[in-house]
């Protein structure tokens, strides 16, 4: 196990009611005017908005609000939102919403306090170093975002897809989760967000770190927990436990609880990236695409770890020859994924003709040589990943 700081400092406040609660969490927290962002309506139609901005006139909190946030969001909407908070003084960011809204709410925080383009940081030419409290409704288990330190932004112009890593000051100050509020989300919205938290999880598993049984044994009891909950989901979208448990299991995913002290991969998500970037498409259907496509590649070049995965997770018998279990493995979760209405390959998600050159190009353009840790993937490599999602 490598050296690691692990400080995750989110007060997550989970259950039926609780963002009655959120006007209370922010005075606690210091607010005194926040900006409520959210997307493209959902919380409008399901009355959670109004509930939001009652608890915190009740609490003395005064907000503005700002919406339209879109699935892949992007640049033009940060720059926006920078300057309606410098305007109105907004002291905390409140996204109401997903892994969209609450990215570009944290990329607001980092940006109303600096002179420059907040895009330095997503591009490394600058480290944040202040940022506005961020604080978080959640209303779809997903991205992790709600206890992660992460932001995901697309720049229109060039159709880069970049993440920024801030765990000291982008972590939300608190997160409301009540599993109730997932109801109302469509099958599919619900399954990407399934694929999109056990990818974060392989992203840590897929690891060369020696000694990280502990590591090994929560991303495999919170894999098996999450396909287990989704069956039951799939059965009846209103089962209480199960929205509780796969949203829970969202958080544990990201906040960094099951890699710490090891070497992560992230290969599967940088691969998504340029597609998501390009062709628009929900970031948990392009990774449920790439994913088994990665897995083969690596059940070829380094199968070890994919056939721990495949024995560990679907049972697969142990064998002498760990590319046939490993393949095994990939067979199993194409099956799951498939089940849940997922796409597993470029024509099931909407990309009859993907441009594999340009992705690759823009993928090795945006990270440097070599992606990803476990194995490090050459232009070459990733161009064989993306043929074999094909
Ligand atoms: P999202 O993009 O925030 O939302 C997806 C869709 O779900 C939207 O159309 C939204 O509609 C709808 N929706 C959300 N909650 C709903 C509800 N309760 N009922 C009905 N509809 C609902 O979803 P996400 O998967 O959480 O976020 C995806 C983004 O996060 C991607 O850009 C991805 O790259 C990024 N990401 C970030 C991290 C991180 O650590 N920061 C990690 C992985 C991925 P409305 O717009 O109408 O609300
Ligand atoms: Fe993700």
């Amino acid at each position: 196990m490598n050296n690691f700081v692990f400080y995750s400092p989110t007060e997550f406040v989970f259950g039926k009611d609780t963002e009655m609660q959120v006007g209370a969490l922010a005075h606690k927290y210091g607010a005194r005017k926040v900006m409520i962002v959210y997307g493209g309506g959902s919380v409008v139609r399901s009355g959670l908005l109004d509930r939001v901005k009652k608890s915190l006139q009740e609490s003395g909190v005064g907000y503005c609000e700002f919406g339209g946030i879109q699935p892949n969001p992007v640049d033009t909407k940060v720059y926006e939102g920078i300057e309606i908070c410098r305007r109105e003084q907004v002291d905390m960011m409140l996204p109401v919403g997903g892994g969209s809204v609450i990215d570009t709410a944290k990329a607001i925080a980092a940006g109303v306090p600096y002179a420059g383009d907040f895009w330095d940081f997503f591009i490394g030419r600058a480290k944040v170093s202040r940022a506005l409290k961020v604080a978080v409704v959640l209303t779809i288990p997903a991205a992790g975002s709600e206890g992660s330190g992460n932001s995901v932004i697309t720049k229109v112009d060039t159709l880069q897809k970049l993440s920024l890593r801030v765990p000291e000051l982008l972590r939300p100050v608190f997160s409301i989760m009540n599993p109730e509020l997932t109801y109302t989300l469509p099958p599919f919205q619900t399954a990407c967000g399934v694929a999109d938290m056990m990818v974060h999880i392989m992203e840590r598993y897929f690891t060369n770190t020696q000694d990280v049984e502990i590591s090994d044994r929560l991303c495999e009891g919170t894999l098996t927990a999450i396909i287990k909950e989704a069956y039951r989901l799939k059965q009846n979208p209103e089962d209480y436990g199960a929205r509780a448990n796969i949203m829970w299991c969202g958080t544990i995913a990201h906040n960094g609880t099951c890699g710490v002290g090891c070497e992560e991969d992230w290969a599967s998500h940088f691969l998504e990236h340029e597609i998501s970037a390009i062709y628009d498409v929900t970031h948990g259907a392009g990774l449920s695409v790439v994913v088994p496509a990665w897995m083969t590649f690596a059940a070829e070049h380094h199968p070890k770890k994919v056939a721990q995965f495949a024995s560990r997770i679907f049972g697969i018998p142990e064998s002498e020859d760990l590319e046939e279990m490993a393949l095994a493995g990939v067979a199993r979760l194409k099956h799951f994924f498939r089940y849940l209405g997922l796409p597993v390959n470029f024509k099931e998600l909407g990309i009859e003709h993907p441009d594999i050159d340009r992705l690759a190009e823009n993928l090795h353009r945006n990270k440097g040589e070599f992606v990803g840790n476990y194995v490090k993937l050459t232009k070459e490599n990733s161009k064989e990943i993306y043929r074999l999602a094909l």
